[in-house]
């Protein structure tokens, strides 16, 4: 449904998204997920036909909407494609149904028809008690639904959402990933969400592109992304918690432990947290650092140390009798669970 090709966008002289290629089937919920600046907007904006790509071609449903190296971009109302924004725009002086109707009446639907469409959105959206008031008259998260209702109005094939819930707060934001991974399926519609939230990104895509300096580091299904980590940078990118990276400098765990089964390796050795113990004291297994913190974490504790660059985390089934500025040892496993190469690449 959405077919990407050597997509490229520079702003001057400065690359912002760099030879992006990738695709997705109708329904899937592709998430584009990276830190901030890594170009995700961009690619949404791309997506949207509000900004040209530099080169590179995206199509819809085998129609190419833009096309770099030709110069030509379809314009955003006849893309088939609705876009909602962190920001929600309503029309201030528009009720919640004269919101969600506008889009209809452009698009030329007659009356009756409109009539329907809105109550069928409102409902959907769980918002119908809502449909005479004003903008300012109703939450900042019932705001956030009547975006949502007025994009899938028209009912376009392709649904844009750029970071639609970091204005709410944490508990609404947890409702609203379920309401709208709900409204996407209930429209059949394929979407791109972008975020800067892993967890968002893990437990709402089918597809995900993890996006670092303007470049797809790994495409794939959240698991994939979290059993097979091409990167170092994905490895620790994904996942609660991230997993660990040690740093291996000639076969020896941050430079110190030797490991004879790392030879004279150089690079970064990848521990889950669920695999580390911590140690009564330091042994020729274990990593020194300085306690951080700890919190539960379902039945279990997350312990977190910090030295240097270096941050440890493990999850360990009791609390540990620790306090700010003891020393806590974690004890290795006695493989890493990966390794990766001193460029961040993975090793088989
Ligand atoms: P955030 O999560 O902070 O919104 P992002 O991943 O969405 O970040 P983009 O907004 O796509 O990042 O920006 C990518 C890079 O391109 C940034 O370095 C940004 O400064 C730059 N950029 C974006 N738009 C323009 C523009 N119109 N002119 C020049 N540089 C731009």
């Amino acid at each position: 449904m959405i077919q990407i090709d050597s997509l490229h966008k520079q702003f001057g002289g400065f690359q912002a998204v760099q030879d992006v290629s990738l695709s997705v089937p109708k329904g899937a919920f592709l998430v584009l997920v990276g830190p901030s600046g890594c170009g995700k907007s961009t690619m949404l904006r791309m997506l949207a036909g509000l900004e040209a790509p530099t080169s590179g071609t995206i199509a819809f449903g085998g129609n190419t909407v833009s096309d770099g190296g030709r110069g030509w971009v379809i314009e955003p109302s006849r893309r088939d494609a609705g876009l909602v924004f962190q920001s929600y725009a309503l029309w201030p002086h528009m009720t919640v149904a004269g919101n969600i109707d506008w889009p209809l009446k452009v698009a030329g639907l007659d009356k009756a028809r409109r009539r329907e469409r809105v109550g069928e959105v409102l409902d959907l959206l769980g918002i119908g008690q809502l449909a005479h008031r004003y903008p300012n008259e109703i939450s900042g998260g019932q705001q956030q639904r009547v975006a949502i209702a007025r994009m899938i109005a028209p009912q376009p094939g392709i649904l844009l959402f750029d970071e639609p819930l970091s204005n709410l707060d944490a508990k609404l934001r947890v409702e609203m990933r379920t309401e709208l991974l709900r409204v996407h399926r209930a429209t059949g519609a394929t979407s791109v969400y972008v975020t800067h939230d892993q967890v968002e990104a893990m437990t709402m895509a089918t597809h995900v592109a993890v996006m670092n300096g303007g470049r797809i580091e790994q495409f794939g299904s959240p698991s994939e992304l979290v059993a097979r980590p091409e990167t170092a940078f994905v490895a620790t990118f994904v996942g609660t918690p991230p997993a660990n990276l040690v740093p291996v400098v000639n076969g020896a765990y941050c430079g110190r432990l030797a490991d004879a089964a790392l030879g004279t390796r150089n690079g970064s050795a990848l521990f889950r947290p669920e695999e580390l113990t911590l140690a009564e004291g330091p042994s020729g297994r274990t990593l020194t650092l300085d306690y951080a913190e700890a919190s539960p974490i379902a039945g279990r504790f997350m312990v977190t140390g910090i030295r240097g660059d270096l941050r440890i985390t493990a999850i360990v089934d009791s609390l540990p009798a620790l306090s700010l500025g003891d020393e806590v040892h974690f004890r290795l496993p006695p493989e890493p669970a990966m390794f990766f190469t001193p460029e961040g690449r993975r090793q088989q």
